[in-house]
C-alpha cells in the first residue's frame, strides 16, 4: 500500500515543529468577551504607531499596487544605507527581519551542522532551526541573560552560526560593549554571528554595543534590525540585515526573487526621514519603562530589570495570571515555551494603558490570585 498520510509524508523536522505562539490579537479577545476596550501589550508593538510620513507614503504606493516591486530594493537600500552609514552592498532587506534570519539558516546551515544560541533567546530563532534540520546547543542563561563564555564553550567543530539577540526578547537583558568585544575577539573566524538587534534603536544604555563599528573588523558578523519595532511597521514586514558584501551577497542570492514589496519599501524610506517620530517613541517607551517597573516595585512584584519596550514580571504561575488578565481585557504573553513559566512579558503602552495594566495586577494581587 502506497502511504497517502500527508501529515507523515512531510519533512520531519517540519513534521516535529510546535508552531509559534504570537500574542493574542485583539479583536479576537473582544469578540470572545464582547467588549470594545480591551489593550494588547502582548507583541512590543509601538503604541505611537508609524509616522504620518510613512502612512503617507504607504497610501501613495498603493496607487502602483498592479506594478511588481524591486526586488533589489535600490532605492530603500540606498536610504538605509545614507543613514546607517554603511555601504548598500552590506544589506540585505527581508519580509520581516525574521525572513532575513531564515535567508541566514538556508545559507549557511546544512542539515546536520550545529548552531549556538543562549537559552531564553527569542524562539523564533530555534524554531527556524528546527525547521530546517539544525542541531542546537542551547548554553545555560546567567541571570535570565546571554553568557557569553557559555556560548564559546559550546562551540564544537560542527557550529556554524552563533546567535547572539541583543537585547534579548523576552527577557530584556542585554550583552555589553566589553562582553560582546571579548566574545567577537574568541570566536572562530569560519563561525557566522548573528546579533539580533530588533529593538537597538530603543536602546539608551552607554555600555550597549554599537555592533555597525565592528563590521569592517569581523566579515563573519551578521546583524539583523526591523522597521517591525521602533518604526510601528509591524505589519507591513520589512526587516534587514548589515554584514560583509561577500555574506549580502550569498543572502540575496537566497531570498525570493520579490520579498519585499514596493507598499512596504515605500513606507520604510519615509520612516527614516521622519527620525522625530523615532524620537518620541523612545521618549514614551522611557516613560513606559519607568511607570512599570515604579508600578511593580510599588506591587511588590519582582520583574526583570528591562532596556527594552517591555518587560518581563514573575507572577508566580504566568498562565493563571496570562488568563486573568484576559478576562479583564488586558493582552500580555505568558512565557511558558520559553521554559518560563512563572513569567509574564508585558510591553510598554501609552501611559493609560500602563496604568491599566498596573490596576488590573495590583486587583488579581488583592484577590489572592498572585
Ligand atoms: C520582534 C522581534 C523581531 C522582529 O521580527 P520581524 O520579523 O522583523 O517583525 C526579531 N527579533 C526579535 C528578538 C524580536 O523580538
Amino acid at each position: 500500500m502506497m502511504n497517502t498520510d500527508f501529515r507523515e509524508l512531510a519533512n520531519g523536522f517540519i513534521r516535529q515543529l510546535t508552531p509559534y505562539q504570537p500574542g493574542k490579537p485583539l479583536e479576537e479577545l473582544q469578540r470572545e468577551l464582547g467588549i470594545e476596550d480591551a489593550i494588547k501589550l502582548a507583541s512590543n508593538e509601538s503604541p505611537l504607531g508609524a509616522s504620518h510620513v510613512a502612512l503617507a507614503a504607504g497610501y501613495s504606493a498603493l496607487n502602483n499596487a498592479h506594478i511588481y516591486p524591486d526586488g533589489a530594493c535600490f532605492e530603500l537600500k540606498r536610504a538605509l544605507a545614507n543613514f546607517l552609514q554603511v555601504k548598500p552592498e552590506q544589506l540585505t532587506m527581508g519580509n520581516g527581519s525574521e525572513n532575513v534570519l531564515e535567508l541566514i539558516i538556508k545559507s549557511y546551515l546544512h542539515a546536520g551542522d550545529h548552531a549556538v544560541i543562549s537559552q531564553y533567546a527569542f524562539l523564533t530563532i530555534p524554531l527556524l532551526l528546527q525547521s530546517y534540520g539544525t542541531h542546537v546547543s542551547v548554553t545555560p542563561a546567567k541571570e535570565y541573560g546571554h553568557d557569553t563564555q557559555a556560548l564559546l564553550a559550546a562551540i564544537t567543530d560542527k557550529t556554524r552560526v552563533i546567535f547572539l539577540v541583543n537585547p534579548n526578547n523576552p527577557t530584556g537583558t542585554y550583552t555589553t560593549t566589553a562582553e560582546f568585544e571579548a566574545f567577537m575577539r574568541q570566536v572562530p573566524k569560519h563561525i557566522v554571528v548573528v546579533v539580533d538587534e530588533a529593538y537597538s534603536e530603543y536602546i539608551e544604555a552607554e555600555d550597549y554595543p554599537n555592533t555597525l563599528s565592528y563590521l569592517p573588523h569581523y566579515p563573519n558578523l551578521i546583524i539583523t534590525r526591523t522597521f517591525s519595532k521602533v518604526y510601528g511597521l509591524a505589519a507591513v514586514r520589512l526587516g534587514f540585515s548589515i554584514s560583509s558584501p561577500e555574506i549580502a551577497d550569498i543572502l540575496n542570492r537566497s531570498r525570493l526573487p520579490f520579498n519585499v514589496n514596493s507598499i512596504a519599501a515605500a513606507m520604510g524610506i519615509a520612516a527614516l526621514s521622519d527620525q522625530e517620530h523615532v524620537k518620541k517613541t523612545v521618549a514614551l517607551n522611557r516613560l513606559g519603562l519607568i511607570e512599570l517597573e515604579q508600578g511593580l516595585t510599588a506591587l511588590n512584584i519582582p520583574f526583570i530589570p528591562s532596556i527594552c519596550n517591555f518587560v518581563t514580571v514573575d507572577v508566580g504561575d504566568g498562565k493563571a495570571i496570562y488568563e486573568t488578565l484576559l478576562q479583564a481585557g488586558v493582552i500580555v504573553r505568558p512565557l511558558h515555551a520559553y521554559g518560563m513559566p512563572r513569567h509574564i512579558r508585558v510591553t510598554t503602552g501609552t501611559s493609560v494603558q500602563n496604568q491599566r495594566f498596573l490596576t488590573t495586577l495590583g486587583r488579581i494581587k488583592e484577590s489572592g490570585i498572585l
